[in-house]
Parts: structure tokens; sequence; C-alpha cells
């Protein structure tokens, strides 16, 4: 079954996550990807790579997000957060990490963490070749 990946950032995290998105293209355009508004469409702009576009996250994506993922349809979550700037909807930032660890779901909330995830699954794929 086609691994199915979150994305999300926050503003200050955006640049972040599409230069991540296209280090890793090869390896995302082999997986369903998902994400907040904002970022979904920035990924898909900088790179081509098809994302299904959630509200944007202050809107509620997050809590659209956290809702497949607690239905199991979510494998793995890319979460850049920005620690450094208040979130109008930190109540569901909280939420979509809480359901993480209650799905057990993989969760990046930074670049390092990231692309172990990320390198994780790009050995695993090439395993299965
Ligand atoms: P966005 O949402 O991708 O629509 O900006 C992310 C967020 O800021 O929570």
């Amino acid at each position: 079954m086609t691994t199915r990946i979150a994305l999300i950032a926050h503003d200050h995290k955006k640049d972040d996550i599409v230069k991540l998105a296209g280090e890793y293209a090869d390896t995302l355009k082999r997986c369903d990807l998902l994400a907040t508004g904002t970022t979904g469409a920035r990924v898909t702009a900088a790179h081509g790579l098809p994302v299904e576009r959630m509200l944007s996250g202050p809107n509620g994506g997050d809590l659209q997000i956290g809702a497949q993922l607690a239905e199991g349809r979510v494998d793995m979550v890319i979460f850049l957060r920005d620690p450094m700037t208040p979130q109008p909807h930190e109540p569901d930032i909280n939420a979509l990490v809480r359901a993480c660890d209650v799905h057990n779901v993989p969760c990046a909330t930074n670049i390092s963490t990231a692309r172990m995830i990320l390198d994780v699954l790009t050995l695993r794929m090439k395993q299965r070749v």
C-alpha cells in the first residue's frame, strides 16, 4: 500500500519544507501526500508533486489531518513547527501531535528528524525494488 505522508509547515518554516520536499522528491513522488493548504500549494508549485490539500492550518487543516490520522489513514507526519512564534491555532497543533502519539504515528517536528524518517523510507523503497 502506498505510504501516506502529511506535510505541514508554519510560515517561517515553509521555505524549509519546500527545500526538504525537493531533496526527497524521488521518494515523495512514490507516496500519497496530503498537506495543510498553503504548505501543499507551495510544495506543488515548487516541485510539481501532487498533494491533497486540506484547509489552511489556522482554519482547521491540522484538525482535518488529525481526523484522518485517527482513522488510520496517515502513515507519517512532517510538521515543521515554528517554536519562536505564537500560533492562533495552538490547540489544533497540540491535538495533531497528540494524535500522532496516541496512534503511534511517526511525527517529525524538525528538519533533522524529518530527514531521518525520509532516509529510512527511501531505503525501504530501494529494498523493495
Ligand atoms: P498552512 O497551514 O500550510 O495552510 O499555512 C499550516 C499552519 O500554519 O498551521
